[in-house]
């Protein structure tokens, strides 16, 4: 059997941590023949929820989990790390200011860089979940010289999912007939749930949605007014419905982005945030999200997909922000 495949968690102890977990150990994210050994990240105020769900882990009796330690000391954390999932951030409080927001998280995710690029394995992979995620991915892979930048992501397979789901519900076709939708740009408000290229049971997506909303104009309507809204919100929307934010899906779509990256997609396309080289015009160096394809060794940018006005324009708003958030940080002095 393969050696065990070490993988940290952090935030481990909060509401993402808790639906996480469980899903690695079980073998959801690396494949039912592959051992897992578990790091748990905590601040000190965290330790203590960290530890019981390493309780609750043991209960359950994996198979697959040969271990669980638990630390507040990235360098504990992160030593021989092959998978690291980046969750605990700083959440943005009432009357925060973006730059106060950045720098909070620069202060946690320059030294988890840091000491990735110290002690973690060759061939470390990082996802970053916490939010701002994009520029936390950005700051962790700029503090981390020595570790590939493509080797740095961050999740917008949960946008990505959503707006499947939404699609799907739309045209009242299953979920699993849906491909080809994109997520661009920042995991905010001002992302870009596209799909232009998008096909249903084969069928591309705009054909279907002017057939169900009487037209091309009345299906662009659909888009800006109803599906787009309805993503880019449905964090809130899942807030205000649920009284706490979404940490199942989230959970999951981490799972499945990595499961993905690790595994490989056999040519289907999903979406994640990747340092950009300058695909489609983004800056190079900006943490932006793309259509991508996985042979299992990484995710590659889908290049040379068209765009029209409408998406160019979507895309260029929300790379300003990317921009934004960069030359704040930039400012601040830690990139
Ligand atoms: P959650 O586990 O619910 O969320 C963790 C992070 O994931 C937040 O930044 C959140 O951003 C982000 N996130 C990204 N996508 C989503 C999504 N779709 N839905 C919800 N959240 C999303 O937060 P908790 O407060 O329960 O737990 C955080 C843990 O992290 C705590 O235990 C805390 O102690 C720990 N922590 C650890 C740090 C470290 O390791 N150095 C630093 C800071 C905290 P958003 O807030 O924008 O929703």
């Amino acid at each position: 059997t393969a050696p065990a495949t070490t993988v940290t968690v952090t935030g481990a102890g909060g509401q993402i941590g808790y639906a996480l977990l469980f899903r690695i150990a079980a073998g959801a994210m690396l494949g039912a023949d592959r051992a897992v050994r578990l790091r748990l990240l905590e601040i000190p105020q965290g330790l203590k929820s960290a530890e019981g769900a390493a309780l609750e882990l043991q209960d359950c009796a994996f198979p697959l989990l040969q271990d669980v330690e638990i630390s507040a000391d990235p360098r504990v954390a992160f030593d021989g790390a092959e998978i690291a999932l980046l969750v605990g951030a700083r959440p943005r409080t009432a009357g925060m200011e973006r730059a106060d927001l950045l720098a909070a998280n620069a202060g946690i995710f320059g030294p988890q860089g840091a000491a990735l690029n110290e002690v973690a394995a060759a061939g470390i992979r990082v996802l970053t979940v916490g939010n701002p995620a994009n520029t936390n991915a950005l700051i962790a892979s700029a503090s981390a010289p020595d570790i590939p930048a493509d080797r740095f992501t961050a999740l917008t397979r949960l946008d990505h999912d959503r707006a499947v789901a939404q699609l799907a519900a739309a045209l009242d076709a299953p979920v699993g007939e849906v491909a080809g939708v994109t997520i661009w740009g920042n995991h905010s408000a001002t992302q870009f749930p596209d799909v232009a290229h998008a096909t249903v049971a084969g069928r591309p997506a705009p054909e279907l949605l002017a057939e169900r909303f009487g037209g091309g104009d009345a299906a662009t309507a659909w888009l800006d007014g109803e599906f787009i809204p309805r993503v880019a919100q449905r964090g809130a929307e899942i807030i205000s419905v649920r009284g706490s934010s979404s940490a199942a899906s989230a959970a999951n779509a981490a799972i499945s982005h990595v499961r993905d990256e690790q595994l490989g997609t056999d040519g289907r396309r999903t979406s994640a945030a990747v340092v950009s080289t300058g695909w489609y015009g983004v800056p190079e160096g900006l943490v932006c999200s793309f259509p991508v394809t996985s042979d299992g060794d990484g995710y590659r940018v889908v290049d040379g997909l068209s765009l029209d006005a409408r998406g160019r324009a979507r895309l260029d708003a929300s790379v300003a922000e990317l921009v934004a958030e960069r030359d704040a940080v930039r400012e601040l002095g830690v990139i």
